[in-house]
């Protein structure tokens, strides 16, 4: 056994449990990640594939192509653009590049299980605040969570596993609140999904407050979960902070061209974001009249509060061969993926009793 003293944050992080997988061999859909359900295009499968002669070399250090296709495709200038191994890598730099030991982060809760392993690890100090039983977070509550230890507040819209999207109003009145020498990280894992006319608009948010740091990903909307690349959009002082903070070589060269072929595809690939959009209304349409109360989403998942009945149906679902996500006394998220799995996922609640 090793005497060597692990770090004291270690001891208390809370676990980071990764979507069920199907066991080999058995028949069963994945809605446990909020994986996206189509396979990737012919296109990047080809740049994939041109990008594996290549990999004896080392990757371009900080994906300058990809960073000036990102930038040019939001309209920020690419000094602007940190790449990173999945947004979630990308979070983990941001706050690892303005975290000293011991400061708080403001967190909303339920939100991402990754936030609070990220903020540990940073060093920092989770303030985790209570989402409303609508789902949707409450920023007045979080603005007043803000110290003046607060460095950095984490707002996750659409919020992962809840799914509402945070409103253009109830931001605006938020960064009012805020100092602005406190970083608010938007993280926009995914924002392709979001319909809600009154919804937040990241990007014009970002252009006005010079502490707002955007997250976005690959990984959802493009169908890139597996080959990890995420980024953040910051003013460029920040951004060099973070790319400072960053894991050299961080995004492989294969990960690069991929998301450089997704780009180039984009319009078919948001078109495929349609039919989930599709797919979601019927899903929340369905449930609704099978009498559950479900939050709205704006995201690729739908959440239910089945509060301790959460472990059981997602035992009852696996059965009947569709993988959920499970929140122990809690409730369940379910993605959105094939129609079939959707009838499938129908079949069980239907079943069961309804919240
Ligand atoms: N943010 C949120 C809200 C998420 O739900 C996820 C993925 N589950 C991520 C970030 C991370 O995504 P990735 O690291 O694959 O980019």
């Amino acid at each position: 056994m090793s005497r060597v003293a692990l770090r004291k944050a270690l001891a208390d992080l809370p676990p980071y449990v990764p979507g069920a997988r199907a066991p080999v061999g058995a028949a069963a859909y994945k809605l446990s990640s909020n994986e996206n359900p189509f396979p990737p295009l012919p296109s990047v499968v080809a740049a994939i594939a041109d990008a594996a002669v290549d990999v004896n070399r080392y990757p371009d250090m900080y994906a300058t192509e990809l960073g000036e296709a990102i930038a040019a495709s939001l309209g920020v200038t690419p000094d602007s653009i940190v790449t990173g191994c999945g947004s979630v890598a990308a979070l983990g730099h941001v706050l690892t590049a303005v975290c000293e030991a011991g400061d708080e982060v403001v967190l909303p809760w339920r939100s991402f299980e990754a936030y609070p392993i990220a903020v540990s690890l940073a060093g920092a100090e989770g303030v985790r605040v209570p989402v409303g039983a609508d789902g949707r977070l409450d920023l007045e509550a979080m603005a007043e969570a803000v110290t003046p230890r607060t460095k950095v507040v984490l707002v996750c819209t659409p919020n992962n596993p809840t799914g509402p999207a945070v409103h253009a109003d109830e931001l605006a009145r938020f960064l009012a609140a805020v100092p602005s020498d406190v970083l608010v990280v938007l993280d926009e894992a995914y924002v392709e999904f979001v319909r809600d006319e009154r919804a937040a608009d990241g990007l014009a948010v970002f252009a006005e407050h010079p502490n707002v740091v955007l997250l976005r990903t690959f990984s959802k909307a493009y169908g890139l979960a597996g080959l990890r690349v995420g980024y953040a959009v910051a003013r460029p002082r920040l951004a060099a902070g973070i790319r400072a903070a960053s894991t050299p070589f961080g995004v492989s060269h294969v990960a690069q061209l991929a998301a450089l072929a997704s780009l180039r595809a984009r319009d078919e690939l948001l078109r495929r974001v349609d039919s989930v959009v599709a797919e979601r209304a019927r899903l929340l349409t369905a449930l609704r009249a099978q009498g559950w109360t479900v939050p709205d989403s704006q995201a690729n998942f739908v959440w239910l509060p089945l509060g301790e009945q959460a472990s059981s149906f997602a035992e009852r679902c696996a059965r009947a061969g569709v993988l959920v996500r499970p929140f122990a006394g809690d409730g369940v998220r379910v993605s959105v993926g094939e129609p079939e799995a959707t009838d499938l996922f129908l079949e069980v609640s239907s079943e069961v009793t309804r919240r």
